[in-house]
């Protein structure tokens, strides 16, 4: 059976370089998204069309809620946090990675409430990054090593199932969760992604039906992949590198996805002049709001 076809369409005009990393706040009802080769934390209200961006300075690869009310991020070679909006933007203390090599990407809070984020090469080829996880008291944990560009990270809602991706192995592996205390084994491949018919898998996001969506970097698209690993659905875009995903609105059934144009030459800017926008579809299906960290 061939798969359904959607399409996405604009949501916010924003030309990022690197678009990345959409979350849902529902604390105000907007989606937070990052640019990270423009060093912007973007925020955008769809029922009012209020959008606000602040400068990290770095870049950003990824962002998470804090429970209290601000943010905790990623940035270049460094966990840091911040308000709401930006200000008190401050390091936090006592780890690092090498930032000449690497440099942090996609993050998420786990369901325990802590960040887990992950580092890339700059030269996208060597397998220099590693997955970390940031605890409320500012200890970090190593929890995989090896990675070359560390991506898409989606836990399942009984907390059993942690998704993974790692761009350049072409697909989503998947660890076992200890439900207790997150801890992971158990590495194996569950989805595969057909670079030449896709692209190459980016940032992801679960469905209430246990289905994962899949950004594909290069396919202009979206892809959702059943618990089976079939693909069930694609979401096309009029943007070819298409970054990551995230469910929100006021019931989660919008799909947010974010873009790029950072690797397109002017040629290819000027057949995708929405290269870098944020785009919504209704996939008809609901998902989950992100857990907040501490
Ligand atoms: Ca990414």
């Amino acid at each position: 059976m061939s798969p359904r076809e959607l399409s996405a369409e604009l949501a916010l005009e924003v030309g990022a370089l690197l678009g990345e990393g959409p979350l849902w706040d529902e604390r105000d009802g907007s989606l937070l998204f990052v640019d990270i080769e423009g060093e912007l934390v973007h925020r955008f209200g769809p029922a009012t069309g209020e959008h606000a961006s602040f400068s990290t300075g770095a870049p950003v690869g990824s962002v998470g809620l804090r429970a209290d009310g601000g943010l905790v991020l990623a940035v270049h070679d460094h966990f840091a946090r911040s308000g709401a909006a930006g200000e008190d933007l401050e390091a936090v203390p006592g780890f690092s990675v090498e930032g000449a090599a690497v440099r942090f990407n996609d993050g998420e809070v786990d369901p325990w409430g802590r960040y887990v984020a992950g580092t890339m090469d700059w030269e996208q080829r060597r397998p220099l990054g590693a997955l970390y996880r940031l605890s409320p008291d500012g200890s970090v944990t190593t929890l995989v090593e090896g990675v070359t560009i560390s991506n898409g990270l989606a836990w399942s809602a009984d907390r059993r199932l942690l998704y993974y991706v790692d761009t350049p192995t072409l697909g989503v592996d998947v660890f076992d969760v200890d439900p207790a205390d997150g801890g992971i084994s158990g590495r194996r491949r569950t989805i595969d992604v057909e670079e030449s018919e896709h692209g190459r898998p980016d940032g992801i996001a679960l469905d209430a039906e246990g289905c994962l969506w899949v950004a594909c970097y290069g396919g202009g698209r979206v892809c959702r992949f059943t618990p089976a690993g079939a693909l069930d659905t694609i979401v096309r875009l009029p943007a070819s590198c298409v970054t990551s995903v995230a469910f929100g609105g006021p019931h989660l059934t919008d799909l947010y996805v974010t873009t790029a144009r950072t690797d397109l030459d002017p040629a290819a800017l000027a057949e995708e002049p929405h290269a870098g926008d944020l785009f919504v579809v209704e996939p008809g299906v609901s998902g989950f709001p992100p857990a907040r960290f501490g």
